[in-house]
């Protein structure tokens, strides 16, 4: 649309929608103001009790985010978040939500009052054109987003929305859709994406739960795999992630816990750096693995 056209279709809208839509604007230009790159997060979530316990994952998480300036917002892509079509949260007060069963009490009491940023969901829905991006006002925040971000941001006073995984969708598709999000890492949004990059409940060594670093072969084998193929920028095995072989099957399941992954590396730029934290096994068929996206 050129200027001329631009002002027309403003003049037959009715004035006070005009003046809505030009207030919207300026509101969410002066939320979101241009900043140097913020850094991009994989964060390995693992049980749901990393969120009241004190370990050396929760100390990896605090960590991720010391030096780098405060967010304005946070847009997390959370393993737990599936729908049909493509989400963000809306709201201004998400609600924190327990989406597991058989913990303790102490793990069900945790609220994270952060607020939400119906000004973000609004930006990211119209920077993103390979889809509709729908505004939700009924999700809030799932354990893979406030399990980690309460370590990072413990005051909650970092706005927080969630963008779901559209499960209709293959791995290039989210990969394509993740690099349209690029713009917010210069508006002082921090991009997290929240799963594992070996995720195999049905397999966990319950009996090993308190070993240290314990990894079946094949979780070794995948994670190693998937770790070499992040550092040579070879984002094309990871995608065809279903060609990679039994250990590779074995680790993905399905695809949840992984595809946050993938929306974390389509934002890295050639000239960025990788490192890797967190990176030990838990119970033989889940690894922590979390990766940062940083300048060099
Ligand atoms: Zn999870």
């Amino acid at each position: 649309m050129n200027r001329k056209d631009f002002l027309q279709s403003l003049a037959i809208l009715p004035l006070s929608s005009l003046a809505m839509q030009l207030s919207e604007l300026e509101q969410m230009s002066a939320s979101f103001k241009n900043t140097p790159k913020m850094p991009v997060l994989f964060l390995g979530h693992g049980s749901p009790m990393n969120a009241i316990e004190e370990n050396e994952f929760v100390k990896g998480f605090r960590n991720s985010v010391k030096g780098i300036p405060k967010p304005a917002a946070i847009l997390c892509i959370s393993a737990h978040w599936e729908t049909k079509g493509t989400f963000v949260t809306a709201m201004q007060k998400p609600s924190t939500i327990h989406d597991f069963g058989g913990f303790p009490k102490a793990l069900f009491d945790v609220q994270y009052p952060a607020p939400g940023s119906p000004e973000l969901a609004q930006l990211t829905k119209s920077i993103v054109k390979k889809t509709a991006v729908g505004l939700d006002e009924k999700w809030g925040l799932d354990h893979g987003a406030w399990s980690v971000i309460k370590h990072m941001y413990p005051l909650a006073d970092v706005p927080i929305i969630q963008m779901s995984l559209d499960y209709y969708q293959t791995p290039q598709y989210h990969y394509e859709l993740a690099k349209e999000l690029a713009v917010l890492r210069t508006k002082g949004v921090l991009i997290i994406g929240s799963g594992n990059m070996v995720h195999n409940l049905g397999m966990i060594a319950w009996d090993k739960m308190n070993a240290d670093n314990f990894a079946f072969d094949w979780a070794a084998e995948a994670n190693d795999k998937m770790k070499k193929f992040i550092l040579a920028n070879d984002h094309k095995s990871l995608i065809n992630f279903r060609s990679q072989g039994k250990a590779f099957d074995l680790a993905i399941p399905s695809p949840e816990h992984y595809l946050p992954l993938i929306y974390t590396l389509a934002l890295k730029e050639e000239n960025e750096k990788i490192s890797f934290f967190n990176d030990k096994a838990v119970a033989g068929s889940l690894t922590m693995t979390s990766v940062k996206i940083d300048k060099v």
